[in-house]
């Protein structure tokens, strides 16, 4: 059995740019905007259900689809119902970032990893709504050196799973490729060129990237899986970390930093929580 994992944001999804930017915000954050049940959620469910179609006409039998944007708010951001019938969700408590959690309700050995509606890093230049994963206060995240934002996260969540295809805005490609280079990468929307095309323009663009990438399978790789992870979190000028009177990891705080250690990606992911705890404003 072929199973895909597809991991889905929302800031690099198609139609949404700077001018409309109020679609990825989600209603239950933001009752008072009205686009992202409007206009967002038909963007992100476009470029899902490009790959989603892309993958089953080139033979994949099970999709789990971890929608992570706006974790914490229980409805979706894709509209499930539009998506072919062999696409399941992970069974998570309002879509929380439970990683171990995800990465057990997975297959083994899963067949590949998409990621979709990806946005660049914190800091990466020519692009739509960098920010690594929340952005104040986090100004970067590394593990092993790699500066880690969603795309990373999930990425190495499912180590060792042949990377297929990143598909978003044009700068979310540097992480895609740090994490594997063989990796597809799909444009749709580059602030550079000011390219900034419909969802109805890039779905087909999607959907044959994705299955040029299926086709060319054998030349995919994966992030390796690590022995060992030094993770370092830094925080953006007006916060630090209140370091605990005592932590159960290996670790330092140190005024804007946070340094752990763990044996393996699930472990070290898990902790960036746990260390998250301690983030505070500076009075
Ligand atoms: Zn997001």
């Amino acid at each position: 059995m072929k199973q895909l994992i597809i991991l889905a944001d929302m800031e690099g999804a198609s139609g949404i740019f700077d001018s409309n930017q109020e679609a990825f915000l989600h209603e239950e954050m933001y009752p008072k905007q009205t686009l992202w049940r409007s206009y967002g959620r038909s963007c992100i469910t476009s470029d899902v259900l490009a790959v989603c179609n892309a993958a089953n006409d080139m033979g994949i039998d099970d999709i789990l689809l971890y929608d992570m944007h706006f974790a914490g708010c229980r409805e979706t951001n894709v509209e499930l119902d539009k998506l072919p019938s062999n696409v399941r969700v992970f069974d998570l408590p309002d879509r929380s970032i439970l990683w171990s959690r995800i990465r057990g309700q997975a297959a083994v050995e899963p067949y590949g990893i998409v990621t979709v509606g990806q946005h660049a890093r914190n800091g990466e230049k020519d692009a739509y709504f960098p920010h690594t994963i929340h952005t104040p206060p986090l100004q970067s995240f590394f593990i092993n050196g790699i500066h880690v934002a969603e795309i990373g996260e999930g990425v190495m969540c499912f180590c060792d799973v042949p990377y297929i295809a990143n598909i978003g805005c044009a700068a979310s490609h540097r992480e895609a490729r740090e994490l594997s280079p063989d990796v597809t990468c799909i444009t749709v929307k580059d602030k550079r060129t000011k390219w900034e095309p419909s969802p109805a323009e890039t779905y087909p663009i999607i959907y044959e990237g994705v299955k040029e990438a299926l086709k060319d399978y054998q030349n995919k790789t994966a992030y390796p899986y690590q022995q060992h992870c030094v993770c370092e979190l830094n925080l953006t000028e007006n916060y630090c970390f209140e370091a605990p009177e005592s932590f159960p990891w290996k670790g330092e705080f140190r005024g804007r930093t946070a340094v752990w250690e763990a044996h393996d990606l699930e472990t070290a992911l898990s902790l960036f929580w746990r260390v998250h705890d301690h983030i505070k404003k500076r009075p």
